[in-house]
């Protein structure tokens, strides 16, 4: 996969709390095996079959708590993350289980309780293709008679493991990507086709955008769909009270907080926006974590975060509606760079994947929303990641709230101060975003398994 051929349509999707990997990525590869199975069973004889699901790695040791088994039911009756009733989403796995049966046109034996299976490390006795691997079978007398290995890498992407291969010989290929106007693969690339082209950095997106097949208007269109849920999500988490699902009696603190705020009893002695953006993100992961509507951004863990920048800005600095889709345009770039260069997944890289992501995304389309140049944009983007390497993934009990939720907190006062100190500057500074993420994916190669999404190890202790 090459930076320029992800679109900020791939970066921010709309789906379901509370785990992108682990929750979205899961449904919509359950919902690929439906059409697969649907088309395979339209050509066979009646039968009895069965469906048998089966979770390694990562999905398996905290996929409860990720709501994984709920997931792949919904993917498997045919609900959708973006679309569905999230309502429906969640009720699906309780209705499989009283009603035993999917309907592909021939019924189809399932009880979730059964038929999702959870696996440690080991894939058909060799260790896995991916911390984050399932495999669907349709089974008929016992014995599978379609079956399908899917990976979910992080961010709601998912790659059947046969099109992992496909791509892996694909990529020596370069007759595989289409010839753009702009063509980068790499921070230094994108900002000399800046510089040489003399366009805004979103402008030379939209551009390669459209050489791909999307219209700069349908592009514009789906991303104030995306700020709108953005909006959505802020607004029903500093509504919302209670304590969060999973049972680890975690109280929602975005409307009081926010209280506080409006009446003007925030001590705000540390910073300029005071608690604001903190306020914000908590609100977006409480929903997320309460399996609301989000979005992505780059996954779910971390979907708190530009929300919270961007509505900060938006408010602090009056910004245009156009202005905040151009940010959205800028802050996917570095998250298609990272995403092709180290990893946007927990289960990889630890947490320096998603919120040190996230973060980077945010101080860059903040810089870009301030006017900054694309050498400021890009100091931006690398000190956003350069704090956050080596940071660990450990959730509590693998529910996505402890440290999720306040870590996105941190993460959007750290993108803000990330890019007010290179709107500060020049944009000529001594790592290069490039050298960041090397040292980013080298890093997470490096970290224990159990700090990698496995609720195993540093604070999922307790
Ligand atoms: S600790 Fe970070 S990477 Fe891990 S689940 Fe939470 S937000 Fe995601």
């Amino acid at each position: 996969m090459r930076a320029d051929h992800i679109s900020p349509l791939d970066m921010f999707k709309i789906g379901v709390g509370p785990s992108s990997s682990h929750t979205v990525g899961p449904m919509v590869a359950a919902l690929a095996f439906r059409e697969s199975a649907l088309a395979w069973l339209k050509k066979a004889k009646p039968g009895n079959y069965a469906m048998v699901v089966e979770l390694y790695g990562s999905l398996s040791l905290t996929g409860q708590g990720h709501q994984t088994d709920g997931a792949v039911c919904a993917g498997l009756a045919g609900l959708n993350p973006k679309s569905s009733q999230v309502a429906d989403i969640w009720g699906a796995m309780g209705k499989l289980e009283a009603e035993e049966t999917l309907d592909f046109g021939s019924k189809v034996k399932f009880k979730p309780s059964q038929d999702v299976k959870w696996y440690a490390w080991t894939f058909n006795g060799e260790s896995l293709p991916h911390p984050n691997t399932m495999r669907f079978c349709l089974m008929q007398e016992s014995e599978p008679v379609l079956s399908e290995v899917i990976l979910s890498v992080g961010g709601g992407f998912i790659e059947k493991l046969a099109d992992t291969k496909d791509q892996e010989a694909e990529s020596l290929k370069e007759s595989r990507f289409k010839a753009l106007p702009y063509p980068y693969n790499s921070a230094a690339e994108f900002v000399e086709q800046v510089e040489t082209s003399g366009k805004q950095p979103w402008e030379l997106v939209i551009a390669n955008q459209e050489a791909l097949g999307l219209s700069e208007a349908s592009l514009r269109e789906r991303l104030s769909e995306i700020l709108q849920v953005f909006e959505n999500c802020i607004e029903s988490g500093l509504k919302a009270e209670g304590i969060l699902p999973g049972g680890l009696n975690v109280r929602r603190r975005a409307k009081s907080l926010y209280e506080k705020i409006m009446a003007g009893k925030e001590s705000s002695w540390s910073s300029g926006l005071g608690l604001k953006p903190s306020v914000y993100a908590i609100a977006v992961n409480e929903e997320n974590a309460a399996g609301g509507r989000v979005v992505t951004a780059p996954t779910n863990g971390s979907s708190g975060l530009i929300p919270a920048v961007f509505r900060t800005l938006k408010e602090s600095r009056d910004l245009s509606h156009e202005t905040l889709q151009n940010g959205l345009i800028v802050a996917s770039v570095v998250g298609a760079l990272v995403k092709v260069h180290a990893s946007i997944s927990g289960a990889e890289v630890g947490c320096q994947g998603e919120v040190g992501t996230s973060c980077a995304m945010a101080a860059a389309g903040a810089t870009a929303m301030l006017g900054g140049t694309v050498r400021q944009i890009e100091q931006a983007a690398e000190i956003g990641i350069e704090h956050h390497l080596g940071m660990t993934c450990d959730p509590i009990k693998g529910l996505v709230q402890v440290p999720c939720i306040e870590r996105n907190a941190m993460g959007a006062v750290k993108a803000l101060n990330a890019a007010e100190l290179s709107l500060a500057g020049d944009g000529q500074h001594m790592i290069s975003l490039d050298k960041a993420l090397l040292v980013m994916k080298q890093t997470g190669l490096d970290m224990n398994q159990k700090y990698k999404e496995t609720a195993t190890g540093g604070l999922a202790l307790g």
